[in-house]
């Protein structure tokens, strides 16, 4: 994924759609009063500088889906792995609510689903009662006590691509299709040709933290 920050407003419309595609619950009041909120991909807002002399930045942050994921590598359930295409996905089955991925992480992407089973009311949508279609919309109610993450909308990939759909140009996540500043870009970084490897190549961009070896695969663009 690359993000083009001299392009993004911080309007968080990526951050609705993301809610909305993957079914993240909002949290009951008292929740939010306890900050428990879930978010797959949020804004946030770096300042630098002093009075008057002040910038802020502001950085959409979904998962880096790193090429060495520290979060997979301390997993003791096996729950977090990286899929041979680069994305790592979380298997709410097999997560215990250990936590250690969440102190792996060092960019604080992953969240811990608080929601007791009474509260489902908070989540977006009730599953679709046909299980046999979860495979498609993987994303029905969760129970408490996993921790959740940006998947890239993997659903949509892996749909897209049995429909001979092309990757970046018809099947994008739906924090990209949503952006009415059209900074957000996604493909397949491994062809030359694909208009991310292109902006990668023509600008000048960063990746966060890049120096703790975590390889992260969402590349910012930004003067
Ligand atoms: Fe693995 Fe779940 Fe523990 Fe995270 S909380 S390390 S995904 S078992
Ligand atoms: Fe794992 Fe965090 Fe990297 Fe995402 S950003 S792959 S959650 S370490």
């Amino acid at each position: 994924m690359v993000i083009d920050l001299d392009k993004c407003t911080g309007c968080q419309a990526c951050t609705i759609a993301c809610k909305e595609e993957n079914n993240v619950p909002h949290g009951s009041p008292e929740e939010q009063e306890w900050r428990r909120e879930i978010f797959w991909t949020k804004v946030i807002a770096v300042t630098t500088g002093k009075y008057p002399r002040i910038n802020t930045e502001l950085i959409p942050m979904p998962c880096m889906h790193c090429d060495n994921p520290p979060c997979v590598t301390v997993c003791p359930a096996k729950a977090t792995y990286r899929r041979d295409d680069g994305i790592v996905v979380q298997n709410f089955r097999r997560c215990i609510g250990c936590k250690y991925c969440m102190v792996a992480c060092p960019y604080g992407v992953r969240s811990y689903n608080f929601q007791e089973q009474e509260e489902k009311e908070y989540y977006r949508h009730d599953p679709p009662p046909d299980r046999s279609v979860w495979g498609l919309w993987p994303f029905p109610t969760r129970t408490d006590g996993v921790v959740e993450k940006c998947t890239f909308c993997f659903h949509r990939i892996d749909r897209g691509i049995k429909e001979g759909k092309k990757i970046g140009v018809d099947i994008v996540p739906a924090c990209v299709e949503s952006c009415p500043a059209n900074a957000m870009f996604f493909g397949d970084l491994d062809d030359a040709q694909s208009k991310v490897s292109q902006l990668l190549s023509a600008r000048g961009f960063f990746r966060l933290r890049e120096g703790l070896g975590t390889r992260p695969k969402v590349f910012y663009l930004s003067k």
